[in-house]
């Protein structure tokens, strides 16, 4: 398939945010691709070359691109560093210069078979499967020195060859992981039914398969060749991870009861990770919330857990939580959080030791327990895992009424827990939704705002005294869903410890930008702007109008934002969380009319 309609079609993709442009503008271009092409285009689309899960990285900077321009394309660095700066983007911004230098629009620098390897150069026809491949390439080489540079280099020139300079903006907007087209998920599975089953409402099928694999690409293959039945068929595969199950929050027993009726399991809910653990005999995977692989963080996990198990395989759910080895008392999650290094990892294991509480089981010896109810679940985890001083079940108790939540609760916080997940007895695992069949019920929602907010952190402002060297202040943000970006909501400087602040300051580093990211929305000045990739908890006293902060702007009233009063850092830096999954405005103006709701009621009263 010639890459120039991937690119026609991406430059379509880029002109709009509508999501019924968007679904029209993916069915054309999934009715011109062959069906062994689809699930490539379907991973290029949302700019990736895998399912996130297989962690594959192109680990190309913007330092190397030009690098690779200034000795392929023959454009001078600084041609391409004004045109950044006015554009902020550096594929359009090599396309913008190219296409003003070469008079046939189309980019040719021949083969130096010294230099290249002509394999690669062989660009007789410029398709996407050799895009692809040579995007593949890049992705497998490992190391860092001078020669694996170079290499890069030569893969970057070999993919711009023979191109046109739209083209060349999307190849490279591929390679330094910048093409956003603000095509969600939900929106190419649209797609995918209407053009392969011509009835949208398939949709729901898809979704399925996507939940149980988390591999859209593999989705799209399966329609594409084997029809909508096919996907029907979709079952669950060992070592692909599930979405998980979310739980919607309730702020009171009484809330929790008409909800959920008279007669369901009570399960602690404990501060720590949430861990899916696939096994076969001796393999071991681990996925995060956000499926992302974590094995390198628990290796006590990996040892030890092989012999609970009596099956074959299994798919587990649970709770790794830091504890005190002495008490057995669960720690909060901070703790945790020291596991989370790339180096001395064995120290940390000693130093922050865990255990691991199961609460659910989605696969058993070849066959999908989700369908099951709650029920046969937990009887299926409690006889083919055993419990012993590492591995827990996590404790539950089949409530009736408000007094015995109230009374679980009660042991739940004295155990060192955040609250209670409520979760009803005959309802089965709803692979990737958040629904009432599970409810969680925290101590902290009966604070003012009622409920703690996850927060993308985008910029960073010095400290003084204590502080100085470190950031004091921090810039954040929610998540836009329509639009994909990151609307500044507060500035937080309260509720740090001198600890947390280093940890940050660390971590924060690493994600220091010279330019604002795009999707950063912000009039804001900071010291520093971050990538938008790390998510920290705080709690505030109230949500209010403003005229600074962008957050839901024009959602409550024109030309204003939402933005936290009194906002404090909770001590959580979520790293178990990926930046879409941090709070939406649509959660903050959720908040927001449910604080007006409460002020009115008090007033009648
Ligand atoms: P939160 O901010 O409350 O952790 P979340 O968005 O991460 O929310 P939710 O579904 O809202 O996810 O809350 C469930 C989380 O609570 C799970 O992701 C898991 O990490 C944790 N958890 C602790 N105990 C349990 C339990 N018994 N059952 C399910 N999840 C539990």
């Amino acid at each position: 398939m010639e890459f120039s309609i991937l690119a026609e079609s991406f430059n379509k993709m880029e002109s709009t945010r509508k999501r019924l442009e968007l679904t029209q503008f993916l069915v054309e271009l999934f009715e011109k691709t062959p069906h062994d092409v689809i699930s490539k285009i379907v991973y290029l689309i949302q700019g990736k070359l895998r399912p996130d899960f297989e962690g594959i990285e192109l680990g190309v900077s913007e330092k190397l691109v030009l690098r690779a321009a200034k000795k392929s394309l023959g454009i001078n660095e600084n041609d391409i560093i004004t045109t950044l700066n006015k554009i902020g983007d550096l594929g359009t911004a090599i396309s913008n210069t190219l296409e003003k230098k070469t008079q046939t629009g189309l980019f040719d620098f021949g083969i130096d078979s010294d230099t290249y390897d002509e394999a690669i150069f062989d660009t007789k026809a410029n398709t996407v499967e050799r895009i692809y491949e040579v995007l593949w390439s890049i992705s497998q080489l490992e190391g860092a020195g001078k020669n694996i540079q170079d290499k890069k280099i030569n893969f970057i020139s070999s993919l711009w060859n023979k191109s046109k300079p739209t083209e060349v903006k999307f190849v490279t907007k591929l390679l330094l992981g910048t093409l956003r087209l603000g095509v969600a998920e939900n929106t190419v599975m649209d797609a995918l039914a209407i053009a392969y089953s011509g009835n949208k409402e398939n949709r729901k099928k898809l979704q399925h398969a996507y939940n149980v694999t988390s591999d859209l690409g593999n989705v799209a293959e399966t329609i594409a060749t084997k029809g909508i039945e096919g996907i029907e068929k979709f079952e669950i595969i060992l070592f692909n991870p599930i979405r998980p199950m979310l739980a919607d929050r309730v702020k009171s027993e009484t809330e929790a009861i008409e909800k959920i009726g008279s007669e369901f399991a009570a399960e602690y809910k404990l501060d720590g990770e949430r861990v899916q653990i696939h096994i076969e005999g001796e393999k071991v995977v681990l996925f995060s919330r956000s499926l992302e692989r974590i094995e390198s963080y628990y290796p006590d996990i990996i040892e030890k857990i092989p012999k609970n198990i009596q099956a074959d395989n299994i798919i587990l759910e649970a709770e790794a939580v830091a504890i005190n080895e002495n008490t057995g008392e669960f720690l909060p999650f901070q703790e945790l959080m020291h596991r989370r290094r790339k180096y001395k990892i064995e120290k940390a294991v000693t130093e922050y030791p865990i255990s691991l509480n199961f609460f659910d089981v989605l696969y058993c010896n070849g066959k999908n327990c989700t369908e099951l109810s709650y029920k046969e679940r937990r009887e299926i985890l409690e006889k083919h895992v055993k419990e012993d001083g590492f591995a827990k079940y996590i404790p539950m108790n089949i409530v009736k009424n408000k007094n015995e939540i109230e009374d679980f609760m009660e042991n739940s916080i004295n155990a060192g827990s955040e609250g209670l997940m409520l979760k009803m007895l005959d309802k089965p695992y709803q692979a990737g939704s958040r629904g009432s069949h599970w409810l969680k019920l925290k101590r902290e929602y009966r604070n003012e705002l009622g409920d703690s907010l996850d927060l993308v952190v985008i910029g960073g402002y010095f400290g003084k005294g204590r502080r100085t060297g470190n950031y004091g202040t921090l810039l954040l943000a929610t998540y836009d869903e329509d639009e994909d970006t990151f609307p500044s909501i507060c500035k937080v400087g309260t509720g740090f410890t001198d600890e947390s602040l280093d940890q940050l300051y660390q971590i924060l580093n690493s994600k220091v930008s010279i330019k604002k990211n795009p999707r950063i929305i912000s009039e804001m000045e900071a010291d520093v702007w971050f990538e938008p990739e790390l998510v920290i908890e705080v709690v505030a006293s109230e949500i209010t109008l403003s005229p600074i902060h962008k957050a839901a702007m024009n959602a409550i009233r024109k030309d204003a934002g939402l933005a936290l009063r009194f906002p404090k850092f909770t001590g959580k830096i979520r790293v178990e969380k990926a930046v879409e999954d941090a709070s939406t405005n649509e959660e903050v103006i959720t908040l927001y009319k449910g604080q007006k709701k409460i002020a009115h009621d008090k007033n009648l009263m």
